[in-house]
């Protein structure tokens, strides 16, 4: 609330005094993030310039990225991740919703918006899903709460257990997901909320899992993408 009234230092650059509303940046650096750099339309991607050759996903129909996982933005989307700065998750969400119109991401056409789960391990230890608070502040921020379904798509291996396969096993492995009601996804789409894209291998065995269990489309909207190493 006081974020609202008083000057802050911009998150971001540092700049001060910020005022924007009560995100915790500033207006330049929001729009820097906004400004549309060219994306693969199908993974994300950041391209030096269109139709530019890259490993692309090959189950996800279409995703938007709102960011790229790369300074400046590198160190406060992983403090999201890392200490629990769930105060920015509306802020997050906002950038997310705008780059889903930007990448012409229909979030109202899908029938579900899935958060990817976290291996259970990991949410122990966490104590919350980063992927699940974004799906949350995006529906609070479109009103679109009857698109969430926090446990249709469920993990069955861990993280650790899908490092130690090749990236060529993992992309193959739809088995490290399960459909918990196959139902409700056929004939549907689905746009799967993550917080990073690192390879994208992730969200595309989960789009291989749902296409499986008979949904029509599956997209993706993640926070940050990971720009080409
Ligand atoms: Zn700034
Ligand atoms: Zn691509």
């Amino acid at each position: 609330m006081l974020r609202r009234v008083l000057p802050t230092r911009c998150a971001v650059c540092g700049a001060w005094p910020c005022h924007n509303g009560g995100t915790p940046w500033c207006a330049a650096c929001h729009a820097q993030a906004v400004a549309k750099p060219p994306r693969c339309p199908r993974c994300a991607l950041h391209l030096a310039q269109p139709h530019q050759p890259h490993a692309c996903t090959r189950w996800l129909h279409a995703s938007a990225a709102a960011l790229d996982y790369a300074f400046a933005w590198r160190d406060l989307v992983l403090a999201f991740k890392t200490e629990p700065q769930l105060a920015w998750a509306p802020a997050w969400a906002q950038l997310m919703y705008q780059a889903a119109l930007r990448g012409q991401l229909s979030l109202r056409q899908a029938r579900w918006w899935l958060p990817i789960p976290m291996a259970a391990a990991r949410l122990r230890q966490r104590g919350f899903n980063h992927a699940w608070v974004l799906a949350q502040a995006l529906a609070q921020h479109t009103g679109g709460q009857s698109h969430l379904h926090p446990h249709l798509l469920q993990r069955t291996l861990d993280d650790q257990q899908q490092h130690r396969r090749s990236s060529r096993q993992r992309l193959a492995a739809a088995t490290a997901w399960h459909v918990a009601q196959p139902e409700a996804v056929a004939g549907q789409r689905v746009v799967l909320i993550d917080d990073i894209m690192t390879t994208g291998a992730t969200l595309d065995t989960a789009a291989h899992c749902l296409l499986e269990a008979g949904a029509a489309q599956v997209d993706a909207l993640v926070l940050a993408r990971a720009p080409l190493a």
